[in-house]
C-alpha cells in the first residue's frame, strides 16, 4: 500500500520543480501550486485530486447498497410529542402532520426494500392558515426531528421558465445545498413552499415581469410535486463531475405547501349556503366563524380559489391551522424549548445579569402583535423595540443585577434606562 511519501516505483511525494505539470488538467505548478509526484514523470495537482475523489465517491454510491433509511419510522405520536415542545397549540394539523409523514416515510422504506406489491401514494400536504401561525416551523421542526434535508421557497418568487423571477429547480438546488450536494439524502427530503395560494389563476399578480396567469407556474410545479426527474443546475455551486446538470428525482420528495387563502371562508360558505356574519358583529364572533368555516374547506373551493385541479390534487391532506389568539402568543413567548422569553434569560445571563418578564407585561407583547397583525412572528420585535436600550448597555452595565420589565415598559410608558428597571 503506497503512503503518501512512497508510490511504489515512483518517486512520491511533492514536486516543487517549477517547470512541472499538472498531468491531469495541464496547469502549470505555478498556477496550483504543489504538485504530487508520481513515477515517469507524471504529477497531479489538488484540484484533480479532489475531482477525482468525489468521482469515485460518485461511483461508490451508484454500485453500493442503497442506504438504508431510518431503522424504524418514529409513530405519529412521538412525531406529534416531538412537535409539542417546540409549536404551541395546532393539534389538528400536528396530528394530519404525524400521520402523513409517518405513511411517506413508511412508504420509501417499503420501495427501498423492494416492496412492490403495494403502491401507496405520496402524501403532498396543504397547510392553511394566516402568517405567523407555525407553518413553516412545523415543517422545519419535522425535517429535523427526522434529520432529512429540508428547504423552504416562496412560490411568488417562482416563474414558468423563460421569465424574470427563479425557476422551480431552485428550490430542488435548495435542497440538494442542505443535503451538502447528497442526491440521495436530497430525494428523500423535504421542500416547504410558502404563499401558494398567490399563483393562484384568479390572484391579482403585480409583477409584469412574470407570466400573468400564474397557472404556469402551477403546471411548473405540479410535475414537480408529482415526481419527475429535474435537471438541477448546479450554478456556483459546489463544483461537481456531472458538467452541467445534477439530476434530481423528486417522486420521494415530500412537499408541504402554506398559504393564507384570504377569502377562502367566503367561497366555503357559498358553497354551504351559509351566510356569514355581517360587521357589527364583534371581532371574536367573526374570528371563530371564519375558523369552523375553513375547517370544512373541500378541494372544490381551492379550485374556485383558483388552484389547478390536478395540483390540489396532488396534495391529498389538507389542514387549516388556527389564528393564534393571545394567550397562545403568551404561551409562544415562555413555553417552547426555544421560547423567546428563555433566549433572553440566557442572553442575560451570558452578561451576568437576570432578567424577569412580568405576566402582564407578556399579555402586553401578545396584544401589540396581535394589533400587528403578525401573529407569533412579530414577538421579537415588539420585546426589541421595547427593551433595545437596555440590550444596548447590558454589557457596561449588567453584571449582577437584576432587570424586571413591567408592561409599562412595554408600553413605552417607563424609559427603560438601566438605573429605572433594575430592582
Ligand atoms: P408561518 O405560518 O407564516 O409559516 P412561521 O412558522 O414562520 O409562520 O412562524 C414564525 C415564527 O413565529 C416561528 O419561527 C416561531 O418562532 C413563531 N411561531 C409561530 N407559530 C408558532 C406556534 N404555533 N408555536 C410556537 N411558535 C410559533
Amino acid at each position: 500500500m503506497p503512503t503518501g511519501k512512497d508510490f511504489g516505483t515512483g518517486k512520491g511525494g511533492t514536486s516543487g520543480k517549477k517547470n512541472a505539470n499538472c498531468s491531469f488538467c495541464r496547469k502549470s505548478y505555478r498556477e496550483v501550486g504543489p504538485l504530487v509526484e508520481g513515477p515517469d514523470d507524471v504529477y497531479v495537482c489538488g484540484d484533480c485530486i479532489e475531482l477525482c475523489q468525489s468521482i469515485l465517491e460518485q461511483e461508490r454510491k451508484r454500485r453500493g447498497e442503497p442506504k438504508k433509511l431510518f431503522n424504524r419510522v418514529p409513530t405519529p405520536r412521538e412525531i406529534v410529542s416531538h412537535l409539542d415542545n417546540y409549536i404551541i397549540g395546532q393539534a389538528d394539523t400536528k396530528r394530519s402532520l404525524a400521520v402523513a409523514v409517518h405513511n411517506h416515510y413508511k412508504r420509501l422504506m417499503l420501495v427501498a426494500e423492494g416492496d412492490s406489491d403495494v403502491e401507496i401514494e405520496k402524501s403532498n400536504i396543504l397547510m392553511i392558515g394566516p402568517t405567523g401561525c407555525g407553518k413553516t416551523l412545523m415543517a422545519r421542526t419535522l425535517a429535523k426531528f427526522l434529520q432529512v434535508p429540508f428547504a423552504i421557497g416562496d412560490a411568488t418568487t417562482l416563474t414558468e421558465a423563460g421569465y424574470v423571477g427563479e425557476d422551480v429547480e431552485n428550490l430542488l438546488l435548495k435542497l440538494l445545498h442542505a443535503a451538502d450536494f447528497d442526491v440521495e439524502a436530497a430525494q428523500r427530503g423535504i421542500i416547504f413552499i410558502d404563499e401558494i395560494d398567490k399563483i393562484g389563476k384568479t390572484s391579482n399578480n403585480v409583477s409584469i415581469t412574470r407570466d400573468v396567469s400564474g397557472e404556469g407556474v402551477q403546471q411548473a410545479l405540479l410535475k414537480m410535486i408529482e415526481g419527475t426527474v429535474s435537471n438541477v443546475p448546479p450554478q456556483g455551486g459546489r463544483k461537481h463531475p456531472e458538467q452541467h446538470y445534477i439530476q434530481v428525482d423528486t417522486s420521494n420528495i415530500l412537499f408541504v405547501v402554506g398559504g393564507t387563502f384570504v377569502g377562502l371562508e367566503k367561497i366555503i360558505s357559498k358553497r354551504l349556503g351559509r351566510k356569514m356574519i355581517g360587521f357589527g358583529v364583534c371581532q371574536q364572533a367573526q374570528e371563530e366563524e371564519r375558523r369552523n368555516l375553513l375547517k370544512e374547506v373541500g378541494v372544490e373551493d381551492l379550485i374556485e380559489f383558483g388552484m389547478i385541479p390536478e395540483f390540489v390534487g396532488r396534495l391529498p391532506v389538507l389542514t387549516t391551522l388556527e389564528k393564534l389568539r393571545e394567550e397562545d402568543l403568551v404561551r409562544i413567548l415562555k413555553e417552547p424549548k426555544n421560547a423567546l422569553i428563555r433566549q433572553y434569560q440566557k442572553f442575560f445571563e451570558m452578561e451576568g445579569a437576570q432578567v424577569e418578564f412580568t405576566d402582564c407585561a407578556l399579555h402586553e407583547i401578545a396584544s401589540i402583535a396581535i394589533r400587528k397583525e403578525t401573529g407569533a412572528r412579530g414577538l421579537r420585535g415588539v420585546v426589541e423595540d421595547a427593551i433595545f436600550d437596555l440590550l444596548f448597555e447590558l454589557p457596561e452595565v449588567g453584571r449582577g443585577r437584576k432587570f424586571v420589565i413591567t408592561r409599562e415598559i412595554i408600553r413605552g410608558e417607563k424609559p427603560l434606562m438601566p438605573g429605572s428597571a433594575a430592582a
